[in-house]
């Protein structure tokens, strides 16, 4: 397993791998859990050549948000990489990617302002941004995103398709911790008590279903639910509970179709987002 911080080292090398191999790409931001490495498991049955990039991107970040803080482990992430059989470990520096301010920069324009998206304003501007320099560097034909981002998953969606990127999105499936918690590298930020109360995000989640299956066809009925099953059995701050076409992430009248419920609730030191993507009949 290779370990390369330089984007001119990581371009000489593609540039070799790409005359005869595939190339899957994991894009993370490090701190690797279960989630990451169903990724990678994916993107290694599938290529010839796996290629992590672990870089805690900057402009993804608002000012009141953790970049300082966010979590990182760059020795035990390397020892993860390399028993999941990644190739290339891709670990540039905030100076190597941005080493002055940006001339250009990417908008996202829709399915943006929902959500993470509109709670965390310039957000998913970031995420493009990094992903198309990503995608540049990498050239990969495959690239893996985890659910639990979903809006994530639609946005990019969005920039391959209109930014013409020869790439296959493959959406990878929300891993969980065994009482039903999405895996986070945000999670380890938990007070214990929260660690025990997180569960419920997900089964007001599962509840919505429920209220689904059995017919419930009115948002607001199912988010009003939600919300007291979150403020009853939490101490988090909810801050938002929505409904939306998926992946337009668009309002409409009646609850069909593919749908996605997604929330996102602050503890103290951790803002957890969760969601499930649905068919309504
Ligand atoms: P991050 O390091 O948080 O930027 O995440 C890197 C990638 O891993 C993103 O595509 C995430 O959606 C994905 N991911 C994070 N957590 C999970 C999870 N619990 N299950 C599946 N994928 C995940």
């Amino acid at each position: 397993m290779k370990v390369i911080t330089s984007i001119k080292e990581m371009q000489a090398l593609v540039k070799e791998i790409k005359k005869d191999k595939s190339i899957g790409f994991v894009p993370t931001m490090g701190y690797l859990h279960e989630g990451h490495i169903q990724l990678m498991q994916e993107a290694r049955l599938e290529n010839d050549t796996v290629v992590v990039s672990i870089f805690v991107n900057p402009l993804q970040f608002g000012p009141n948000d953790d970049y300082d803080s966010y979590p990182r482990d760059f020795e035990r992430d390397q020892n993860i990489c390399s028993s999941e059989g990644v190739d290339i470990i891709f670990h540039p520096s905030a100076e190597e990617m941005y080493p002055s301010p940006l001339s250009v920069k990417a908008l996202v324009q829709r399915r943006t302002n929902v959500l993470c998206g509109e709670s965390r304003p310039g957000h998913f501007d970031g995420v493009a941004t990094v992903l198309t320099k990503l995608f540049n560097i990498v050239q990969p034909e495959r690239v893996y995103l985890g659910m639990k981002d979903a809006q994530q998953v639609a946005v990019v969606e969005g920039l391959i398709s209109d930014f013409n990127f020869p790439i296959n999105l493959i959406p990878v499936g929300t891993v969980r911790e065994e009482d039903g918690l999405a895996k986070s590298s945000r999670n380890i930020r938990l007070a214990p008590e929260e660690r025990e109360e997180a569960p419920e995000l997900y089964r007001s989640l599962l509840l919505a279903k429920e209220l689904l299956e059995a017919g419930e066809r009115s948002k607001e009925v199912v988010i009003a639910k939600m919300k007291k099953h979150i403020e009853e059995k939490t101490t988090g701050i909810i801050d938002y509970v929505e409904i939306y076409s998926f992946p337009e992430l668009e309002e409409y009248e009646r609850l069909e179709g593919k749908i996605i419920i997604a929330l996102a609730v602050k503890f103290a030191n951790a803002r957890l987002i969760d969601n499930l993507v649905l068919t309504v009949e």
